[in-house]
């Protein structure tokens, strides 16, 4: 049998190795930088552990549990306290409590009487046409009013995608809301009818996934993969071609390949040269997906320096409350082993699309920034203990209105050229759990491909 070749040892690539492994498929996953893990990058610096990219995975789907038994992780997984269920949203500079409960909400201070009335009224709000391809901002409006637009999902957006709800797909982004919509008419009736046959086929939604990540943070995982798939890592390979001849797959080298997954950022997919029995099939089209720019910023604080008590996952920051942050993730709070005894440890993301000039700042500049929001939001007085800033120039793909053209493209070739095949966080959801989806059931489909092909 013939080696596939994985491009890209980030965590979808490398799930895609380890599942092949295991149906003893061979495999070699090329990766251009000297480490493997991708945006998952943690720091241990003495006793504070802070994360470069993600901080949480949501445990949505059995995979990613079927997955660390089979790493034999089951031991060090950890998961986010129960406090972590508290959420909070800047409102007036000052952070309040996500209501989770119908009680919680007619009390809330984060919406106003009139925006409560106005929810009300959803179930009676009339359903867009299927065809139509509406902005998440436009859907949110229509249904439950601005005041929501702006105090929980634009909040909730810069969280996820660091993105705008003007410019981002309802249809491609949030794939389930507008399901909601379109089969019950109505996103109120939709969660609850919807939740039952969840309930029924055993499956969990967002909200009530529960949240982990590891004693020595995310990139254990990463980490651990890469132990498990040590001599079929190669380093320092940013693969530049890819050829097809015959049936056989070469990368610019002399092994041959049965086939060949793309797990790679889209604008490295990009600039790839990919030739089909010499006919050059140019992949130039997905630079155009738009990445948001994101930095995290990292800081540790005496615990008497902070006047907030942490009880809570962190606080969203609306655009609206004009802050130069999108939010802050209270790390020590929902995970042990972050920060010194005695000390709490805060991470902040800034940039996104809402001020992506911001990442081109210096560390210290970024810092800065960050202090000045945490002061305001927090009640942050003393001087940070320990700091470490990280920048993604290009972090997080944007699936704005037209995503789908670049979906369909994936799609086509993988169903055209015999051996291609793609995943990853531009193709199959941004989220960890999607990535570590996308990377499962791409090896899925190679592994169908080989039988046929053999
Ligand atoms: C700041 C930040 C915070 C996030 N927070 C969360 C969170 O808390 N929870 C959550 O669920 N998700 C979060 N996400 C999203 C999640 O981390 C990503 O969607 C996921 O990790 C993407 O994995 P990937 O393997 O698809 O891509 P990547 O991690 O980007 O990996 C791609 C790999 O390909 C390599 N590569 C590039 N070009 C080449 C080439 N030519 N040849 C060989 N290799 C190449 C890269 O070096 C990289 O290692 C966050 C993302 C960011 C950026």
């Amino acid at each position: 049998m013939k080696r596939v070749a994985i491009i890209g040892g980030g965590i979808t690539g490398l799930t895609a190795a380890f599942r092949l492994q295991q149906q003893g498929i061979p495999a070699t996953l090329f990766e251009a930088t000297n480490r493997v893990g991708g945006v998952i990058q943690t720091v241990r610096d003495g006793e504070y552990l802070a994360e470069c990219g993600p901080n949480t995975i949501l445990e949505t789907s059995p995979l990613i549990g079927e997955m660390i038994a089979d790493l034999g992780l089951e031991g060090r997984r950890i998961y986010s306290s129960e406090q972590a269920e508290n959420r909070y949203i800047v409102r007036n500079k000052r952070p309040v409590s996500l209501p989770n409960s119908p009680l919680s909400f007619l009390a809330t201070s984060l919406f106003s009487l009139r925006a409560k009335a106005r929810l009300m009224a959803e179930p009676f709000i009339r359903r867009a046409p299927a065809d139509e391809e509406e902005s998440l901002a436009k859907f949110v409006r229509r249904r439950i009013g601005s005041e929501f637009l702006d105090y929980a999902i634009n909040p909730f957006v810069a969280g996820v995608y660091a993105g705008s709800p003007e410019t981002l797909s309802v249809r491609e982004a949030f794939p389930k809301l507008h399901a909601l919509e379109q089969r019950y008419g109505s996103l109120i009736l939709g969660q609850i009818l919807g939740g039952r046959a969840r309930k029924r086929e055993g499956g969990v939604s967002k909200k009530n996934a529960l949240k982990f990540s590891f004693d020595q943070g995310l990139g254990t995982l990463t980490d651990t993969l890469g132990q498990r798939l040590k001599k079929q890592i190669r380093t320092d390979q940013a693969i530049r071609e890819i050829n097809r001849q015959n049936d056989s797959w070469s990368l610019g080298q002399a092994e041959e390949y049965s086939g060949v997954l793309l797990a790679l950022p889209a604008f490295r997919m990009a600039e790839l040269q990919l030739t089909c029995e010499s006919k050059p099939v140019s992949l130039a089209m997905l630079g155009d997906i738009h990445y948001a720019p994101v930095a995290s910023v990292v800081l540790g604080f005496y615990r008497q320096d902070v006047e907030h008590s942490l009880d809570g996952f962190g606080a969203l920051n609306p655009e609206v409350e004009q802050l130069h942050s999108l939010g802050t993730i209270f790390s020590s709070s929902l995970f042990p082993g972050r920060a010194p005894l005695g000390q709490v440890l805060l991470t902040s993301y800034i940039g996104g699309l809402r001020a992506p000039h911001l990442v081109s700042k210096t560390p210290d500049e970024l810092c800065e920034l960050v202090m000045a929001d945490l002061k305001t939001v927090l009640g942050v007085n003393g001087k940070s203990t320990y700091r470490h800033v990280f920048i993604h120039r290009r972090a997080i793909p944007q699936y704005d209105i037209g995503y789908g053209r670049f979906k369909t493209f994936m799609n086509d070739l993988e169903k055209s050229v015999s051996g291609l095949f793609f995943a990853g966080h531009c193709c199959d959801g941004v989220s960890l759990m999607d990535s570590i989806a996308s990377g499962h059931e791409a090896a899925g489909r190679i592994a169908n491909h080989l039988k046929k092909t053999d």
